[in-house]
């Protein structure tokens, strides 16, 4: 007897992990796209987004890679705490209210695992992979380390189970407007919402939560809605012409790929058990 051929598998990977790169592409295209036309801060060098590029691509095989870690990390999860408490309704009128309810929760997981990420040192010295980014533009958008996929692909997507049964095509229907808000927050882009800066995240709004500037520290920690800044007291409207430095306040960013593969492991970041934010005073250079 023959064992059956691995080739099938490899080849089905393989376009899925095609997909997600042509995905990724055409996204960051779109973004510097629009960047070039109305960019809120000029001069960002090539090399610092070629750099982001590059590591999207690591971030993006080895998501892939753990995706059946996450999987199983989160069926285990489901079952372990009971799946699917309230069933949502899948037709007509209650499909658009299942899929808004689906965002909502979606929506205060993910601002309430930031602000943990802002306030666990672990969990910081993960993301402040993130917050490394001195340019602050699209290619800034997977610029996450990969554990933190993992933490919230089995700890925290789970719970989206466990509190709904819900068709999934409505999920999916929450992970495109996800990943749509995600890289337009994350545009260098000049775009002015004026009254309406805190209804959606937005360029502006989240460049807020990078900034350099203590007085901007832990404020905007919103994924897709900012109603949780408001109702959670970290809400920061941004003035009209308060478009700040950002990165992490010592200046400190990975050197190489590997280094931000293993940014946790430096000794750099958190000091004593005590998340280390420096003030270092940078002006407000692009806000003329
Ligand atoms: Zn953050
Ligand atoms: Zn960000």
């Amino acid at each position: 007897m023959f064992a059956s051929s691995p080739f099938p598998e490899l080849l089905h990977h393989g376009g899925i992990w095609l997909r997600a790169y042509v995905l990724v592409l055409s996204m960051m295209a779109g973004g510097a796209a629009l960047e070039r036309r109305w960019p809120a801060v000029l001069l960002q060098s090539r090399t610092g987004q070629r750099f982001n590029m590059a590591y999207a691509g690591f971030y993006l095989a080895l998501s892939e890679l753990l995706k059946p870690l996450t999987a199983a990390a989160g069926v285990a999860v489901v079952n372990a705490l009971g799946g699917g408490m309230v069933t949502l309704n899948s037709r007509g009128w209650g499909a658009v209210a299942s899929f808004v309810i689906v965002v909502l929760a979606i929506d205060l997981l993910e601002y309430a695992f930031h602000r943990l990420q802002h306030t666990w040192p672990v969990l910081w010295k993960l993301h402040s992979l993130h917050h490394s980014a001195v340019e602050f533009n699209v290619t800034v958008t997977l610029r996450h380390h990969w554990l933190d996929f993992v933490i919230k692909g089995c700890l925290l997507y789970p719970l989206v189970g466990v509190l709904f049964k819900v068709e999934p095509w409505i999920v999916g229907a929450t992970t495109v407007v996800f990943m749509l808000g995600n890289y337009f927050a994350h545009l260098n882009l000049r775009a002015d919402l004026g009254r309406y800066i805190t209804w959606v995240n937005n360029p502006q709004y989240h460049r807020l939560h990078h900034s350099v500037r203590p007085e901007h520290f832990d404020h905007n920690f919103a994924q897709l809605l900012p109603i949780w800044d408001h109702l959670f007291d970290t809400l920061w409207v941004p003035a009209k012409h308060e478009w700040p430095v950002t990165g992490l306040d010592n200046g400190e960013q990975p050197r190489s790929l590997f280094g931000a593969l293993s940014w946790p492991i430096g000794a750099h970041v958190v000091r004593d058990g005590i998340v280390e934010r420096k003030p270092i005073g940078m002006l407000d250079k692009e806000a003329k």
